[in-house]
C-alpha cells in the first residue's frame, strides 16, 4: 500500500491524496488551491499522478478545496467513477458551477490585463457537467461499496457540512481512515463526526493549536449584537459564505425567534441566489439531520425558515433592499466581501452609526472584510472610500471545523495506531497537535511525498 500526497500538505487548502494499493489506484478529494494568486496558480500546474490511470474518486464533502479540481480531472482523461453522498453530489455541483463562473471572470480580467488577449478558464460549465456524470450512485452513511481488487469503503459522518464523511477503504484487515474535514461535536443541524477506527489515519488539523468558543455563547451573541442594533434602528449586515455558515445563522435565528429572544416580525433577508440554491439542499436531506433538526421536521417545521425570512433572488429586489434604513438583518456574500452583494449593504450600511457589520467567519489578510476587522476608518468599494462608521464585530465559534481539544477527541476515537497522518494544517497547528497526539508514529508529508505503508 503507498500513500502519496498531492495537495493540503503543510497547507489548507487543495486536498489531494491518492491511495495505491495493489493495482489499484483511487483518490481521496481534487480541490482547488485558494487564497493567494500564487496559489492559486498551482490549479493549473501539473496534478502529479495521470489522471486517466485512476480507478477511482472518493469525495469527503463539497467545500471547493476538497472537489474544485474534479473539472480538471474529466479534462484530463479521468473516466470515474466519483463516490460521494447524495448531498455532496448536490451541493458539489452548485459549488462547481460557481466556480467556473468565476473562472470565466478571472479568465476576462487575465484577458484584460493582457492587453485584451483571450485568456482560457481553468474549466467552464460544460467541464463541470462531464465531472458531474462521472458520479456514481450516491452511498448512504455505513454503507459498504466494493471498489475492485479487493477493496472496500465506507462513508461516515464527519459532522462539517451537509453529506461529509470520513472515507473509511478496507483491504482485508487493513484499514485507512481519511478524516476529510472534521466539525466539531455539539454543532446544529447534522450529526457529530462519528469516525470508525482504522490502524492508518490521515486527518486534518486546520485548528490543531486553537480552541474556539463554544456554538451555544456565539448564538448568544449574535443575538445580543441583533437586539442592541434593532433597539437603536440599525440594520444588522453579516457578510456569509453560501454554504453552511448561511444554514447555520439561519437555523440559529429561527431558534432564537422561536424562543423568544429576537421579535417574531424581525425581516431577515438572505440575499444571494447561491445561498438560497444551497439552503434548498439542506431541505431536501434530512437523511443527515442531528436528532433536534430531525426533531423539528418531525413536528412540521422547517429548521431554516420562519415567517419574517425573505429570500432574494431578483437583482431588482436585492437592489430594493437599499431602501432598508433599519431595523432588518441582511445576510449576503462573499464572506469576505470580495465580491458579490454584501457590498452594495457594506457601501449603505458602513456609514452608518447605528448599524452593526458582524463577521461569522474567516477573513483571509488583504480582502475588504479584514481591513474593516482590522479597524480601517474608511474602505475602497466601487471606486469609492466608504467610512466605516458602523459597529463591528466578529464572532469566531461558527467554525464549521474541530478545534484542538475536539481533534484529540476524534483521534483518540479512530486510533491511528500504526500510522497517523497530519494534513490540512499550517506548519504551526500541525506540529502542535503532533505534541498532544497519543503517542503513535505520526508523518506531516510534504507536497508529493510518497509514504509506504
Ligand atoms: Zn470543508
Amino acid at each position: 500500500m503507498e500513500l502519496s500526497f498531492h495537495g493540503a500538505d503543510r497547507g489548507v487548502t487543495g486536498s489531494c491524496h491518492l491511495l495505491e494499493c495493489g493495482r489499484r489506484r483511487l483518490l481521496v478529494d481534487c480541490g482547488m488551491f485558494q487564497g493567494s494568486r500564487e496559489l492559486e496558480e498551482e490549479n493549473s500546474a501539473a496534478l502529479g499522478f495521470d489522471p486517466a490511470a485512476l480507478d477511482g474518486l472518493l469525495l469527503t464533502h463539497a467545500h471547493l478545496d476538497h472537489c474544485g479540481r474534479l473539472p480538471l480531472l474529466a479534462k484530463g482523461g479521468f473516466r470515474g467513477p466519483i463516490l460521494a453522498t447524495a448531498a455532496t453530489r448536490e451541493l458539489a455541483r452548485i459549488v462547481l458551477q460557481d466556480a467556473a463562473h468565476m473562472a470565466a471572470d478571472d479568465a476576462a480580467w487575465r484577458g484584460r490585463r493582457a492587453g485584451g488577449r483571450a485568456a482560457a478558464p481553468l474549466y467552464t460549465p460544460q467541464d463541470v457537467e462531464a465531472a458531474l456524470a462521472l458520479f456514481a450512485p450516491p452511498l448512504r452513511y455505513g454503507e459498504e461499496r466494493e471498489l475492485g481488487g479487493g477493496l472496500r469503503t465506507s462513508f461516515h459522518d464527519a459532522g462539517h457540512i451537509l453529506g461529509s464523511a470520513h472515507v473509511l477503504v478496507q483491504s482485508g484487515a487493513r484499514r485507512v481512515l481519511f478524516s476529510g474535514d472534521i466539525g466539531g461535536a455539539g454543532r446544529p443541524i447534522i450529526r457529530d463526526p462519528a469516525p470508525p477506527r482504522a490502524g492508518i489515519v490521515v486527518m486534518e488539523s486546520t485548528y490543531g493549536d486553537r480552541r474556539h468558543r463554544s456554538p451555544a455563547e456565539s448564538v448568544r451573541e449574535l443575538v445580543g449584537v441583533i437586539a442592541a442594533t434593532l433597539a437603536r434602528g440599525g440594520n444588522v449586515v453579516i457578510p456569509s459564505f453560501a454554504l453552511e455558515r448561511t444554514q447555520e445563522i439561519l437555523f440559529s435565528l429561527r431558534a432564537a425567534i422561536a424562543a423568544g429572544a429576537l421579535p417574531r416580525h424581525l425581516p431577515v433577508f438572505v440575499d444571494s441566489p447561491m445561498a438560497i440554491s444551497v439552503t434548498e439542499v439542506y431541505q431536501r436531506h434530512p437523511e443527515c439531520f442531528d436528532e433536534e433538526s430531525a426533531a423539528l421536521v418531525a413536528d412540521g417545521l422547517d429548521p431554516f425558515g420562519f415567517a419574517s425570512l425573505r429570500l432574494v433572488r431578483a437583482t431588482s429586489e436585492s437592489i430594493g433592499l437599499n431602501r432598508l434604513s433599519g431595523g432588518a438583518v441582511i445576510m449576503a456574500g462573499s464572506g469576505m466581501c470580495t465580491g458579490g452583494r454584501v457590498r452594495h449593504h457594506l457601501v449603505q450600511n458602513l456609514p452608518r452609526p447605528n448599524a452593526s457589520i458582524v463577521f461569522v467567519g474567516f477573513a483571509a489578510q488583504g480582502t475588504p472584510a479584514r481591513r474593516i476587522i482590522d479597524g480601517a476608518r474608511s474602505i475602497r468599494l466601487f471606486g469609492e472610500e466608504v467610512p466605516v462608521r458602523a459597529e463591528v464585530h466578529t464572532i469566531n465559534g461558527f467554525s464549521a471545523h474541530a478545534d484542538q481539544p475536539e481533534l484529540l477527541a476524534w483521534h483518540a476515537r479512530a486510533g491511528g495506531e500504526e500510522r497517523t497522518v497530519l494534513v490540512h494544517g499550517e506548519p504551526r497547528a500541525m506540529e502542535a497537535l503532533a505534541a498532544r497526539l497519543a503517542p503513535v508514529p505520526i508523518t506531516m508529508p510534504a507536497p508529493g511525498e510518497r509514504l509506504q505503508l
